[in-house]
């Protein structure tokens, strides 16, 4: 049995990381899980899944949680940052998946690496912020980072048994999310209800709005970059509105390999948790025929985010912690109503404007560049 810790259980990513461990009975344990917030629905994962150690965000959550299993179930409780790391690097754990959202995964990430474990990545926010130093360190650590972003799934299975000399460029495809045939004018009038209902995929609130301003994309290209050691040039993004394709590799003889499947992450979930072997699981089959499938080009004009992000992984050095902490407070700020729809990206312009980029060698460096661009978001959105 694989040992698994899980950073995340209750979010999108880790309650169907569950429904993948239960589809597959008796081959993946959950030895370490964190959750943030949702105190309730942990309690009935940790009920049920019996993991040995476990945190929660809050202090009072975890004194709950103690008083909850009291007297029968034997468990070490932990809390905040310090827990998030004991999950991270909990030692009976060979596998770490992190589906925490946001920056708040660096460190947890980074601690799991330098202790050895094997790495299924759904933080892309970690590889953007930090992906130069995070790769440094799989390096030297010997550690695989096996994607579970869908389409960095799909590249990863199109990489497979290919030299890697040999590819082109890739393609990643993108939903372009609910607003992709609204015209700027109509973008005005964007609520947070109407950016929260994605056409195709079921997923967190966070990314739910990257995917409305494309933003999401942009983190993907430099999250590609750094996972598949490639050069911005040879990235490009391809609009699929079906999200049948998840995304494709051209090598040098022009050849194309698509993977293709339901829009469903329990696919992706799965084949990193499996790796190198397929399982037949219980995810849906695509119903053949399966119709249209169209491409068109993103237009950087209504959605410039994705431009910001290919300036921010140009410039390189600390420039994609900004624009990465930048948006998480745009994208917070949009929420709670204090910042329309068309602000988030010029709120993250404004910020990377203001930021003068250097080369960095700590995970710590990162995160005071962080701060200082949460800071910085917070005094424009004021
Ligand atoms: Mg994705």
């Amino acid at each position: 049995m694989k040992q698994l810790a899980i950073l995340g259980c209750t979010g999108s990513i880790g309650r169907q990381t569950l429904q993948v461990i239960d589809s597959i009975p008796n081959t993946i344990k959950p030895v370490a899980m964190a959750a943030g917030n949702n105190k309730l629905l942990f309690l009935e994962q940790v009920k049920k899944y019996k993991p040995q150690l476990v945190s929660l965000h809050h202090e009072e959550d975890a004194r709950w949680l103690q008083q909850q299993l009291d007297g029968h179930q034997k468990v070490d409780i932990y809390y905040g940052s310090e827990g998030l790391l004991a999950v991270a690097t909990f030692p009976d754990a060979d596998t770490v998946l992190t589906a925490i959202s946001g920056a708040v995964g660096m460190q947890p990430t980074v601690a799991a690496i330098k202790a050895g474990k094997t790495i299924a990545l759904a933080n892309k926010e970690t590889l953007v912020a930090a992906g130069e130093l995070v790769m440094l360190l799989a390096r030297e650590y010997g550690v695989h980072i096996m994607p579970v972003d869908s389409e960095h799934s799909a590249i990863w299975q199109c990489l497979h048994g290919e030299n890697s000399h040999n590819v082109a460029r890739l393609l990643l495809t993108a939903s372009g999310g609910p607003f992709r045939n609204w015209s700027n004018e109509q973008m005005t009038a964007i609520t947070p209800e109407m950016a929260l209902n994605h056409p195709n995929w079921q997923m967190g609130a966070k990314i739910t709005i990257d995917s409305a301003t494309l933003m999401n994309k942009g983190l993907e290209v430099i999250e590609a970059r750094w996972l598949f050691n490639i050069n911005y040039d040879s990235i490009d993004v391809v609009i699929h509105p079906q999200s049948i394709i998840h995304s494709m590799v051209e090598f040098n003889d022009g050849s194309v390999l698509a993977q293709m499947g339901v829009p469903d992450m329990r696919l992706p979930i799965q084949y990193a948790l499996f790796y190198p072997q397929r399982m037949a699981g219980k995810v849906t089959r695509l119903q053949w025929p399966i119709g249209e499938l169209t491409f068109t080009e993103p237009d950087f004009e209504r959605f410039p985010s994705l431009n910001l992000a290919f300036q921010a992984g140009r410039v390189g050095k600390t420039m994609p912690a900004v624009l990465n902490a930048a948006n998480e407070m745009a994208v917070h700020a949009f929420l709670t109503g204090r910042l329309e729809f068309k602000a988030i990206p010029k709120l993250v312009a404004k910020v990377m404007e203001g930021h003068s980029p250097f080369q960095y060698n700590t995970l710590e460096e990162i995160m005071e560049t962080d701060r200082w661009a949460r800071r910085r978001a917070e005094e424009l959105i004021r």
